[in-house]
């Protein structure tokens, strides 16, 4: 959604770049369509996206979960990997499962500890700082919206430096969710800490019914940004370290938003790799 000028040049290049990516029936709605969808919305242009969609995150893990143990994979939860050793053969992986110490061979290692996948990577000798590969704390809470909801879709403004913008979601409870916003932080922490007056401001120039609703705080989570405070844009790396010595040793690093929806494709691009250039 665009309301002033920045914004709608910034909503023809996203227009562009998901048209190059693929995506299907994307439209430009001018003030009176906007209106006619989504009457408390205040924009002047905005991009529809009929294939955008939600589901319930839990329940997508259920799935993986249950698909992966069909496939002969094998979950260990409440397990903490805190040394690799790098072997002629392949790596020692030692740790802590259910409050006792373990240690595995492995032939290949998919490192995917998302805010620890940094110090995975260092486990192995690789130098994080120097390849970039340091992870920071990049927070973003979430607050709920109570009452009947003022909005059908979701609805996200012109996207920002660190993130999407504080957008709106309805959620399968029936509710809005707001947020997320996004600060750097040096600990992990899952409390909402942020006031709710900076998501009304944010969210009041294309809601203005916003100030009608009470908002109570949701649940905040952790992204694991490449890019420091004040660093411009670092994408998200997916690296077999073979040429660093590390065969079989497979890094995803700064997988954020949107891992998520993402993961099925990440997933078959990491079997690629596997297929490819490990497996004997
Ligand atoms: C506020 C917020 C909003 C988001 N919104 C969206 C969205 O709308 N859509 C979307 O697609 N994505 C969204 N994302 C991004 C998405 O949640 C992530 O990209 C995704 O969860 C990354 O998955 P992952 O498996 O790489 O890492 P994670 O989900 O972080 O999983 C890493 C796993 O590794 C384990 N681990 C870590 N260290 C160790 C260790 N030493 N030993 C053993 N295990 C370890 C952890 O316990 C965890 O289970 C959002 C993220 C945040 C923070």
């Amino acid at each position: 959604m665009a309301t002033n000028e920045d914004e709608i040049n910034e909503l023809e290049r996203l227009m562009r770049w998901g048209e190059v990516n693929g995506v299907e029936g994307l439209r430009i709605l001018d003030r009176r369509d906007i209106k006619r969808m989504e009457p408390n919305v205040e924009a002047e242009r905005d991009i529809y996206s009929p294939s955008t969609g939600i589901v319930d995150p839990d329940e997508l893990m259920n799935l993986f979960h249950a698909k992966a143990t069909r496939n002969g994979a094998v979950l260990v939860t409440k397990t903490e990997v805190t040394n690799i050793r790098k072997m002629d053969d392949g790596y020692e992986v030692s740790g802590v499962s259910l409050g006792e110490k373990f240690t595995i061979k492995a032939d290949t290692i998919i490192n995917c500890a998302g805010l620890n996948a940094d110090k995975i990577a260092g486990m192995v000798g690789l130098d994080v700082e120097k390849l970039g590969y340091r992870i920071h704390y990049c927070k973003g809470d979430y607050f709920r919206l109570l009452g009947k909801p003022p909005i059908k879709m979701l609805v996200y403004p012109a996207p920002e430096k660190l993130g999407l913008g504080i957008h709106l979601t309805p959620d399968l409870s029936g509710t809005v969710r707001l947020g997320p916003n996004a600060y750097y932080v040096d600990s992990i922490s899952y409390e909402v800490t942020s006031g709710e007056h900076e998501f009304r401001e944010n969210v009041r120039k294309f809601l203005p019914c916003i100030d009608e609703y009470e908002l109570t705080p949701d649940f905040a989570g952790v992204r694991p940004k490449l890019q420091g405070p004040g660093e411009g844009f670092k994408d998200f790396i997916i690296k077999h370290e073979a040429d660093r010595g590390l065969f079989g040793f497979i890094n995803l690093i700064g997988i954020e938003s949107p891992g998520l929806t993402a993961a099925p494709a990440i997933g078959e691009f990491v079997s690629e790799i596997y297929e490819s250039e490990i497996k004997k």
